[in-house]
């Protein structure tokens, strides 16, 4: 129901002065829709630039270091930019008043995942209802993204400096046993990261002497990298440190130049 809702609220546009919000004269169209959750309304919004090219997905509000990336390659380059919009912060948070829910837009790929998500942020207690509607997010976002029919997915993140870092993966970091296989390299910036699935990836990461981590799978959380391998869809994020500008926008000129070399379609092809 929420979802042909949120389809019924759907526009296709093609003025995108008017829909888009920002005046990037390279995008030809954009496609907005909109997720309704109590008191929340949650704006998809695809850009699609003039020419031809990668399709990138930012998932967190306020990580704009990754979105103006993103916008800076696509004027140059062609491609589409999938957002989510519900505020310039990093969680979403609904329910209005008291006893108020939240979760992070990136654990909401999974049941289990979510049920975990809203159990950590809400002050209210989240029943299997409401599990369930915001899943209906998850599903409409990928609807709009359709990782199926571009046979990949590109993330882009942000982080705060010293948090979380390639260090995070390895022996003592809060996140060792996500990875497989890390390659640092120590002039990089620890906070300066791609994340991948495939080890196709990272071999040729690691070649181009970058900060890469290759996801184990034995990692279970609500994540769309955690999704994306489940479905055997090749996943890349690439994650830099808030302001890190250039090096965002560096690292995504890589990995479309992975994208050229490397032959993974027909890999994700097979595997279906
Ligand atoms: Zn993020």
């Amino acid at each position: 129901m929420l979802r042909l809702l949120m389809v019924l609220l759907a526009l296709a546009c093609f003025s995108p002065f008017i829909c888009s919000g920002h005046s990037d004269t390279t995008v030809i169209a954009a496609e907005r829709a909109y997720f309704e959750l109590p008191d929340k309304k949650i704006g998809i919004l695809k850009s699609i630039y003039e020419k031809q090219n990668l399709s990138f997905l930012v998932l967190h509000d306020d990580e704009n270091t990754g979105l103006n990336a993103a916008r800076t390659f696509c004027r140059s380059n062609g491609g589409t930019l999938t957002e989510l919009q519900y505020g310039n912060v990093r969680n979403i948070s609904f329910g209005g008043q008291l006893p108020r829910f939240a979760f992070d837009p990136n654990q909401i790929f999974n049941n289990k995942g979510l049920q975990k998500s809203l159990k950590t942020y809400s002050v209210g207690k989240a029943n299997e209802a409401m599990v369930k509607m915001v899943r209906g997010l998850a599903l409409s976002l990928l609807d709009i993204y359709k990782p199926d029919s571009l046979g990949y997915i590109i993330t882009l993140h942000n982080n705060t400096d010293g948090n979380f870092g390639i260090q995070s993966y390895q022996p003592g970091g809060y996140l060792f046993g996500v990875a497989d296989s890390v390659y640092v390299n120590p002039e990089m910036d620890a906070d300066d990261l791609v994340f991948v699935t495939e080890p196709v990836f990272f071999n040729y990461l690691k070649q181009q002497n970058i900060n890469t981590v290759l996801q184990s799978k034995s990692a279970l959380d609500g994540s769309l990298s955690v999704y994306a391998q489940m479905n055997r869809i090749p996943y890349v994020n690439i994650e830099v440190e808030h302001g890190h500008d250039e090096e965002h926008l560096r690292l995504i000129y890589v990995v479309e130049q992975m994208f050229k070399e490397v032959r993974f379609n027909e890999f994700y092809a097979k595997s279906k």
